[in-house]
């Protein structure tokens, strides 16, 4: 039986409380039976997830709530324990949810009410498959090198140039991109877009293959003039825009990759109780005892990290960048430890092609890379702990100052 004590930690209500219990009763009925994603299923695969996501409500829970019914803007508490749950069953089941909420998120949080009306209720049906394009070849990890561009002409913005690494690349119905408008050089002269995928101009130039199957593309844009309308905040808000939204879903990143560990340390014990080495069960080993209390130690960790990130965006600060990359970096680390550590535990098995560890340990590799690489988390984590230091110096010397 998976360890479900951690809901009744403080950071969640008791909606939160239901939800973890009615999503993954959902869950062991509509995802875990599916089978795994290979490359030429694998966008049939996520449509039907993204359906089913649909028909079940979950996706009600990435769209604000005059759309939903439910939250308004997004209670970041749900969409972890969200990503947790599915992550623990399916990867892809995750990945499907996680990117209608991180496709549409900027819309949410930034989108003119004509925006909003235009798409929310369509991601929310599950009618619209959503996408987020940032990176290109030449700008990964350093956003402000984006050469995109959009160039003004009338009552439209003329894109051109490529994105690369698009997750739902191909399959979307529709991109938020990233590009130059040139207000200001580098991170400040960028504005966000929304873009329908069958406008004149945009094509799929390469799907990409990748270690663990997911929908994943580049996507070239020459000439593609789109309505004024579609800019998303004011012109020059681009980078500001992608961090906000990075900000709340890079906990989520973390949720994803604690259900993924939570699933591998119960895989690891499930065979511990249940393997026979040296005439008695494996776990009566010490060395693997060992192996278990750091998993679960691990497991612990990134949930505390990843739930009080996800508490304090819901209930104490607009902006969560310190919390968000401290939960995001831990929580995929410490996934990777412990599925590697699932695999170990089970031996010639956990290599066999399709097994749940082998299949977890090609899943959780890309969640260190992806919405910020971990030593880009670890250069945040940094700066932020620096800047509140000297803020907390500053105010000790003014305080000094003002006492007579
Ligand atoms: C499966 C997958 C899905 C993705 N989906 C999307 C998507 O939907 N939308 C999107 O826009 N992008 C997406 N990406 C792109 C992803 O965000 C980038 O791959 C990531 O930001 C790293 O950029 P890069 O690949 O260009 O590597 P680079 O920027 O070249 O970085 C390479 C490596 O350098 C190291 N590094 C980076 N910065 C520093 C630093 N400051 N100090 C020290 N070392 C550093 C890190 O180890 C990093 O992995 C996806 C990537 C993958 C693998």
């Amino acid at each position: 039986m998976p360890d479900r004590s951690y809901v009744n930690w403080p950071f969640f209500e008791d909606e939160h409380r239901d939800l973890a219990h009615d999503l993954d009763a959902w869950a062991w009925e509509n995802v875990r039976p599916l089978p795994e994603a290979h490359e030429d299923t694998v966008d049939e695969l996520c449509r039907e997830l993204v359906d089913r996501l649909a028909s079940g409500g979950w996706l009600d829970y990435v769209v604000p709530e005059r759309y939903s019914g439910r939250y308004d803007p997004l209670d970041i508490r749900s969409l972890c324990l969200l990503r947790e749950t599915l992550g623990y069953h399916h990867a892809l089941a995750d990945f499907a949810f996680a990117m209608q909420g991180l496709g549409s998120g900027a819309i949410s949080l930034f989108g003119s009410q004509k925006l909003k009306d235009q798409y929310l209720p369509a991601i929310r049906a599950g009618k619209r498959i959503a996408a987020f394009a940032l990176s290109e070849p030449e700008a990964g990890s350093d956003v402000a090198a984006i050469e995109t561009a959009a160039t003004e002409e009338g009552d439209r913005y003329v894109i051109d140039g490529s994105k690369t690494w698009i997750s739902n690349g191909g399959l979307a119905d529709f991109y938020t991109i990233f590009a130059r408008t040139g207000e200001a050089p580098g991170a400040k002269g960028l504005s966000a877009f929304v873009v329908d995928a069958d406008i004149p101009g945009l094509e799929v130039a390469e799907r990409i293959p990748v270690m663990a199957p997911h929908p994943l593309a580049k996507i070239e844009f020459n000439g593609c003039r789109i309505p004024k309308e579609n800019l998303l905040g004011e012109p020059g808000d681009g980078f500001k825009i992608a961090m906000a939204t990075l900000d709340v879903f890079r906990t989520t990143v973390g949720a994803a990759a604690l259900g993924f560990a939570r699933r591998a340390l119960d895989e690891a014990l499930e065979r511990t109780s249940s393997r026979e080495l040296f005439g008695a069960p494996m776990g009566e080993l010490q060395l693997i005892q060992g192996k278990l209390a750091d998993m679960a130690l691990g497991v612990d960790a990134s949930a505390l990290l990843v739930y009080r990130a996800a508490w304090t965006r819901d209930r104490v600060a607009d902006r969560v960048t310190r919390e968000a990359a401290m939960a995001k970096l831990h929580a995929t680390e410490t996934a990777q430890r412990v599925i590697d550590e699932a695999v170990q535990i089970f031996g010639g098995l956990g290599v066999t092609s399709g097994h749940p560890v082998e299949r977890l340990y090609r899943e959780i590799r890309a969640l260190r890379i992806y919405e910020g690489a971990s030593e880009v988390q670890k250069v945040i984590i940094a700066r932020q702990t620096m800047k509140e230091f000297s803020a907390s110096a500053n105010q000790r010397v003014s305080s000094k100052k003002a006492d007579p």
